[in-house]
């Protein structure tokens, strides 16, 4: 990538960044200024990123400013709120950092409610913010992540099969597009940026807000069982068997996890190979205890933290890692879960393959999440059956034998694929990977929309389809 040489990060500060700095409300950092090095940071910590500067937005206004100069000076542009989904080390780029775009406002009404985010806004925050008015959104299984970032990849969490996908459940969005224009997308006003907006990422704008609706739902019956090493194997066929007799209003995963010693996880799963059963059931509790007797009476479970729970808490059905570490993450589309494909995951990652991962998890899809919206966007393969992630954890270098292991297990399931993967889960795939999220049509009408919002190119590193 060619960056001007007045640009380049050895010829800054006081380059040429200065004249975009005195047209910002918010503080733009250079390499080796305080806040440099804590916004470039992502929260996968494998990914060690060295963009030209970090504009720490203040408003809309500065987004706009940011990528106006950027075009002036074929700066490519990335965005970053919290860093979870970092693809690529941003070089020479300017990155835009939302962080301070965190407004949060919850409306209730009488159907539920909605909610506004700035871009920069966590599920954190409005998983508070719903608790009291008794909503629920649908965040994914890791609260930690930015709304904007996780809904203009689709967003798929643990309600998934009776809601469907978050992006679904957004009427407005407030974006500013490669041009340095602020728009503001709904069905009604720029329907095409609303479609692409919506399961496209940051392909056509950096979003600086969105309206979302909020289910009237205090309470889910949810949380996960876990079961040591030796039912391992059990439980895991039983799962594939249990699946296709839920009802949408059941949503699961299924993970292998091999969790170190250390503070916060729990003694019961230090140290050992076990099996989780994440299960939310929205609806009476007692169908949903009825619906997960099977899974119950797998095996001993080791820990049953499955029952009411306030749908703001939904974050411990997953209980994901919050603080930032370096993993290497692979995924892949399912079209069936059968025992066969079972055995074939534990042939690859089961107890005593010493398999480097530190998790290897199974989603069942279908339910809500099949159905076409009645909105139409760019999220793609909603017919998928499961979806696969593994993660590994270890120190930058030790990270290829984590990935060159989970490109074994892939292809050891690859007769089970559905094919593709989805937005949020091909952060590490380069542009193939990016690609591969969505149907060849879908991404021929995202590169001719990018051709017409993002004229300049801006949009090249990172999650955005190749053009
Ligand atoms: C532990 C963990 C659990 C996860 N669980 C789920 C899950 O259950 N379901 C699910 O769907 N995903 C899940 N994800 C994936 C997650 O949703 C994506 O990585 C998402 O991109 C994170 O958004 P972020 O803004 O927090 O991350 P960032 O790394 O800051 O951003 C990642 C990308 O999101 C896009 N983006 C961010 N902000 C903007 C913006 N303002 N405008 C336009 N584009 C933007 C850009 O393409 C950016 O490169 C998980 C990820 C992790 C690490």
């Amino acid at each position: 990538m060619e960056i001007p040489a007045t640009l380049a990060p050895e010829n800054t500060p006081n380059a040429g960044f200065d004249a975009l700095r005195r047209n910002l409300s918010g503080p733009l950092h250079e390499p080796g200024e305080p806040g440099y090095a804590e916004l470039a940071t992502p929260w996968n910590l494998a990914v060690a990123t060295s963009p030209a500067a970090v504009l720490e937005a203040a408003n809309a206004q500065d987004v706009s400013e940011g990528l106006r100069f950027a075009a002036a000076n074929g700066l490519p542009v990335a965005v970053q709120a919290t860093g979870h989904g970092i693809a690529s080390d941003l070089a020479g780029t300017l990155l835009i950092h939302t962080r301070s775009l965190n407004r949060c406002e919850v409306s209730p009404n009488g159907n539920g409610g909605s909610a506004y985010t700035g871009s920069g806004t966590t599920w954190t925050s409005v998983l508070e913010a719903c608790a009291d008015p008794g909503l629920a959104g649908l965040c994914g299984s890791a609260p930690g992540v930015s709304v904007a970032g996780y809904t203009s990849g689709g967003g798929i969490g643990p309600m998934a099969r009776t809601f469907g996908a978050a992006s679904d459940r957004v009427t407005a969005i407030d974006v500013v597009t490669g041009d340095g224009v602020l728009r503001r997308a709904t069905a009604e006003s720029e329907p095409e940026l609303f479609w692409g907006l919506r399961g496209g990422k940051g392909s056509l704008g950096i979003i600086t807000g969105m309206e979302f609706g909020l289910l009237p739902l205090p309470m889910v019956y949810g949380g996960a069982l876990f079961f040591g090493t030796d039912s391992v194997e059990r439980v895991l066929r039983i799962w594939a068997q249990w699946c296709p007799t839920l009802p949408r209003a059941a949503t699961t995963s299924v993970a292998l996890m091999q969790l170190p010693p250390m503070p916060g996880v729990p003694a019961p799963l230090a140290g050992k190979f076990t099996i989780a059963v994440r299960y939310v059931y929205a609806g009476d509790p007692d169908d949903g205890g009825s619906w997960l007797a099977p899974m119950r009476a797998a095996g001993e479970p080791i820990m049953d933290a499955v029952g009411p729970l306030p749908s703001s808490m939904i974050g411990m059905v997953h209980s994901d890692p919050e603080d930032s570490l370096p993993a290497a993450e692979a995924s892949a589309l399912l079209a069936d879960f059968p025992e066969a494909a079972a055995e074939a995951l534990l042939d690859c990652a089961g107890p005593g393959t010493h398999s480097p991962q530190l998790m290897v998890e199974i989603r069942q899809f279908g339910g809500a999440l099949s159905d076409e919206p009645d909105i139409p966007s760019a999220l793609c393969h909603r017919q998928a059956g499961y979806g696969l992630y593994t993660v590994g954890v270890a120190a930058p270098p030790e990270l290829a034998p984590i990935r060159s292991h989970a490109a074994g297990l892939l292809q050891s399931m690859s007769g089970w694929a559905y094919g593709g993967t989805l937005p949020n889960f091909s952060a590490g795939t380069g542009a193939a990977g990016f690609n591969a999220s969505y149907t060849a049509q879908t991404l021929d009408q995202l590169k001719e929309l990018a051709g017409r919002f993002d004229p300049d190119r801006l949009f090249r590193v990172g999650q955005v389809p190749t053009r």
